[in-house]
């Protein structure tokens, strides 16, 4: 590797980039949750809102200060990661005909999953009591999540969450463009995860297979009790090491139906008072 590439402007030029990227991919996510379920759908998915108080504006503000925080540690990674990508120690590849078009596909899914697998056990660990306050705390300050959530974090969680790209690059050979797709695919699970609303009918949880994927009340109910429900993308870790809530299958079917309650309460008109 030639050492003389280095230099202030060579840093300056990955940080824009850097910055470029990780912020139109925080934006997009984030954004367009909020715009498309917030203010777009929320009327059409209020029996499935899943709390009934709305976050206020303090929060989403804390939030959207800690996810700055977070795409400054993510495009500080991503510079030491496209350096070292020069090194030949990952297998990311540009030309398809390497693996085929079959491998194309196929890597996206074994990424996801490896990712799953590596955001559930950190995950754990930074739940354990010594390790919760430093690592995770912050995250979970939003009791009740918005979609910007999905970046709020302290930024010592922000670099055990971002350190899967280079491990995953190290073992799993991808596709510059499948690999653009896991990382987009990422943030829009990561927004939805948070976004107050259950997004799947109410069969949907135990359907076979399709129960494997978490839903929006797997993530919520986490939140709401800062234990269990650790998955990002699938239930099967959850679910093999009992970590899974016992009432989840309930809860996700019930999404919302104090709204349903309430509507059916006022539609009923006030209570008539006995005269005396
Ligand atoms: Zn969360
Ligand atoms: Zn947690």
């Amino acid at each position: 590797m030639d050492w003389s590439t280095f230099t202030f402007d060579h840093f300056l030029q990955r940080a824009g980039h850097g910055i470029e990227f990780e912020i139109f991919r925080y934006l997009l996510g984030t954004m367009s949750t909020f715009v498309i379920i917030w203010l777009g759908l929320s009327h059409l998915l209020r029996y499935r809102k899943i709390r009934k108080p709305t976050p206020r504006a303090r929060q989403i503000r804390s939030e959207l200060f800690w996810s700055a925080m977070t795409v400054l540690v993510f495009v500080g990674m991503d510079i030491i990661i496209f350096d070292a990508a020069e090194l030949g120690i990952f297998q990311k590849y540009d030309d398809v005909a390497k693996y085929g078009w079959v491998w194309f596909f196929v890597s996206i899914p074994v990424m996801i999953i490896a990712h799953d697998t590596w955001f559930y056990w950190a995950h754990r660990f930074m739940h354990l009591p010594r390790f919760y306050k430093l690592f995770h705390m912050r995250h979970h300050r939003s009791h009740n999540p918005t979609p910007f959530t999905a970046y709020s974090f302290a930024p010592l969680e922000a670099v055990v969450e971002y350190a899967f790209v280079p491990v995953g690059l190290m073992l799993i050979p991808i596709h510059n463009t499948a690999f653009y797709i896991v990382m987009m695919v990422m943030i829009f699970k990561n927004a939805t995860a948070h976004c107050g609303y259950e997004l799947m009918p109410k069969s949907w949880a135990r359907l076979p297979m399709l129960g494997w994927l978490t839903s929006v009340t797997h993530h919520d109910m986490h939140h709401e009790r800062a234990s269990g429900n650790y998955g990002f993308y699938f239930t099967w870790w959850d679910r093999w090491m009992g970590t899974e809530h016992k009432n989840y299958l309930e809860r996700f079917e019930t999404a919302g139906d104090w709204a349903r309650k309430a509507d059916a309460k006022l539609a009923a008109g006030p209570a008539l008072v006995p005269a005396e």
